[in-house]
């Protein structure tokens, strides 16, 4: 069966993309789904945060995207937590002045994921905080985007431009692209604000706001630290419990996705 692929996006810096995806990886791996993730940000954290070393990797993201390497021959399996990486470091951030030069420069990855097209369910692409090459090609390469959010007061308006480039890529360079959903990350239901916040992105967004919400939880932020998903890491926190739940109702959505 082909591969599902998603990219985990939001140009905004810390606002839990790679948590959201490692642990959606981890959660999709537990309820024996096939997952690849892939590491588009230089710093190199959700390669980090799958407990392997960015330092020590002989092949990285920047080698596929430059076409010396396949994702067969790329990728490193991250065994505790129960998926494959295509990792990142430092190194990636010289493609994105390396690609420019080159033909198809924003389509490079998605003729990588295509290779190995049979190899997984879902392949997670985690993006860097801007609307750069690197975030071009994971936007060229994905049937859909997810897209974490804390509900505070400008999250609405931080959105505009992440739809409007979602809206270009699809109508030039992806007809696949589309938002599948918003998730709700760091929440606090106790915070007022939050909590209209949410309701606002429900009655903007409607079925497009995922059911399941991420709460504030410190084990998923202690995680990293030890090179596990928190849903490895903690399995019983109220964090693991909620990326298990998101896992499962992306199961339901690529069932009725074309
Ligand atoms: P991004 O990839 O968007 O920059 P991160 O996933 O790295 O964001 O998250 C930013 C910080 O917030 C990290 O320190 C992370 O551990 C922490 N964090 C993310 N999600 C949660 C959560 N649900 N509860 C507590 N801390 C979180
Ligand atoms: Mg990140």
């Amino acid at each position: 069966m082909a591969s599902k692929i998603f990219c985990i996006a939001n140009q905004k810096g810390g606002v839990g993309k790679t948590t959201t995806t490692v642990n959606l990886a981890a959660g999709l791996a537990q309820i024996g789904q096939r997952v690849l993730v892939v590491d588009l940000d230089p710093q190199g954290n959700a390669t980090m945060g799958s407990g392997i070393d960015k330092r020590k990797l002989e092949m990285t993201v920047y080698d596929v995207l430059l076409e010396s390497a396949t994702v067969a021959e790329a990728r490193t399996r991250a065994d505790k937590a129960g998926y494959d990486v295509l990792g990142a470091n430092r190194e990636l951030a010289g493609a994105e002045v390396e690609l420019v030069e080159l033909e198809r420069r924003e389509a490079r990855l998605k003729a990588a994921l295509a290779a190995a097209d049979a190899d997984y369910d879902f392949v997670l692409i985690d993006c860097p905080p801007s609307l750069s090459m690197l975030t071009l090609n994971g936007l060229c390469s994905a049937h859909g985007v997810i897209v974490p959010m804390q509900c505070e007061y400008f999250a609405l308006e931080g959105l505009t431009d992440l739809v409007n480039t979602i809206k270009q890529i699809h109508a030039n360079l992806n007809r696949e692209l589309e938002i599948i959903g918003l998730l709700r990350v760091m929440f606090d239901p106790r915070i007022t604000l939050q909590q209209q916040v949410s309701d606002q992105l429900k009655s903007h967004f409607g079925d497009k706001v995922f059911d399941s919400v991420i709460p504030r939880n410190v084990r998923l932020a202690e995680a990293p630290s030890y090179g596990l998903p928190g849903v490895v890491f903690d399995p019983s926190s109220k964090g693991a419990i909620a990326f298990v739940d998101f896992a499962k109702e992306m199961v339901r959505r690529i069932a009725t996705m074309r």
